[in-house]
């Protein structure tokens, strides 16, 4: 059924706990009140609370369908008006073709997702989908060493790998001032 809406993509982003599922939950249930139709996915990477809902961090959840690769999107968006993406940052470069895509035939796809990893670089592929959406929204925590707004996501502990699941035991938000980077 092909769709009389112009499709868009919208970017939610931030460090963690920058409220970026708290505003994906905000427009997906504001989405379902309108009584269009929701679907909404989730990396299989992300099992911290459970696989088949998003969760925010005070504790809003919405049902969700976890996937292994961003294609697995596409193949099970055919219904769906409102796309809602969360942890875009742990998906495949083919997130952005699909995004487009999604958006090229009508729907309204918003993905969330970190902006920088805990050393403060580009975490892809939001970059590139920051470049090609109709919108993007930054969203800042609060710095839990001075209470100042913060963008940055200081890992507690010293693993190197880029991708370490955890939450409020292995990451704080800081500032720019209170952020360290990590030693290479
Ligand atoms: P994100 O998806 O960006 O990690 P969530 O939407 O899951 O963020 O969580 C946002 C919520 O986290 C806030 O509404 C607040 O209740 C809680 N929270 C915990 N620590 C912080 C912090 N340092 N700054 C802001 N909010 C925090
Ligand atoms: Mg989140
Ligand atoms: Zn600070």
């Amino acid at each position: 059924m092909p769709s009389s809406h112009t499709g868009s993509i919208e970017v939610i982003c931030g460090s963690m706990f920058s409220g970026k599922t708290e505003e994906l939950i905000r427009r997906l249930r504001r989405a379902e009140i309108a009584k269009q139709k929701v679907a909404i996915f989730k990396p299989a990477i992300d099992t911290r609370f459970g696989n088949d809902h998003i969760v925010s961090h005070n504790e809003q959840k919405l049902r969700s369908f976890p996937v292994r690769s961003a294609k697995e999107i596409l193949s099970n968006s055919h219904e769906a008006q409102v796309i809602g993406i969360d942890e875009g940052q742990f998906f495949d470069a083919d997130l952005i073709d699909i995004c487009n895509a999604l958006a090229d035939q009508g729907k309204r796809v918003i993905v969330a997702g970190l902006d920088m990893d805990f050393r403060g670089k580009p975490f892809e592929p939001m970059p590139q989908l920051m470049a090609i959406a109709e919108q993007v929204t930054k969203t800042q925590a609060v710095c839990m060493q001075c209470g100042e707004p913060a963008s940055y996501t200081q890992r507690l502990t010293e693993a190197k790998e880029r991708v370490v699941v955890g939450a409020k035991e292995m990451y704080e938000a800081r500032c720019r001032r209170c952020y360290e980077p990590p030693e290479e």
